[in-house]
């Protein structure tokens, strides 16, 4: 991470407002209400500082995608933010982020189930990664077997699965993305189906659809979307060199 100088404040005011309106507006065409989503700022390689300066501007969840990077930011910052773990997880590393974010979005195999559920006092809050774009590189499950990997989560009364997480695949035009993101929201809708049938007391834990990115965050606000999680629109490229 680059030294704590380089953060201009004015720009990441107004990349907030930027990105503010255009949620309002995707909510106010879709017909929700704004507080139906919840804006995760992602700040995998940007520096504490501007994570510090979007908290003192009333983003209270950041995601964050590396397990010992966030380790480093979550000892700085304590518990000021709530903070959402949405990269690939390690079965080995489960126990370091497991009880201590809010929302883990990317859990997509027992193995990892199990390595959570060992490590937990609290229940851990989880949604289940869904492969939605079919391209292997992405991580989830596919699609057919979301339902049956329910059982077996829901199966572990240390987890709390919340709901769902996918990525539409890279594309220039945001309308891309909708078949993508229309599809996870069916699939969603058909979980807390069979959940209301088979853990009927576990159903309503059901709420949350995490989809879109800064690309195209409000064509999934529109298709359904509770979490948004929005890097680049907010906190400009990143650069891997940290
Ligand atoms: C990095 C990342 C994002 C944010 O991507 P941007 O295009 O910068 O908004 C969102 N979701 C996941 C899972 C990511 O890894």
């Amino acid at each position: 991470m680059s030294a704590s100088s380089g953060i201009d404040r004015h720009r990441l005011k107004s990349c907030l407002d930027e990105v503010e309106a255009r949620i309002q507006a995707a909510c106010a065409r879709a017909g929700r209400e704004r507080d139906e989503v919840t804006l995760i700022a992602v700040s995998k390689t940007h520096p504490i500082e501007a994570i510090e300066a979007l908290a003192d501007l009333g983003v209270s969840d950041f995601g964050e995608s590396y397990v010992q990077e966030w380790q480093e930011k979550a000892r700085e910052l304590e518990d000021s933010v709530r903070w959402h773990f949405i990269g690939g997880l390690q079965s080995n590393k489960a126990r370091f982020v497991a009880g201590d974010v809010a929302l883990i979005h990317s859990v997509d195999r027992k193995s990892l189930v199990n390595a959570l559920a060992r490590r937990s006092e609290a229940p851990v809050n989880v949604l289940l990664q869904v492969n939605i774009s079919g391209e292997r590189s992405k991580g989830g499950v596919e699609p057919e077997e979301l339902n049956a990997f329910y059982a077996s989560v829901v199966a572990s009364p240390e987890l709390r699965v919340c709901g769902v997480m996918g990525m539409a695949p890279y594309a220039d035009d945001p309308e891309d993305a909708r078949q993508y993101f229309r599809r996870l929201r069916e699939l969603f809708d058909g979980l807390v189906a069979y959940a209301r049938e088979h853990a009927p007391q576990r159903a309503d834990e059901i709420r949350e659809i995490s989809m879109g990115m800064s690309g195209d965050f409000e064509v999934a606000i529109e298709e359904g979307a509770t979490l948004i999680r929005v890097g680049s629109a907010l906190f400009g490229e990143r650069h891997y060199d940290a």
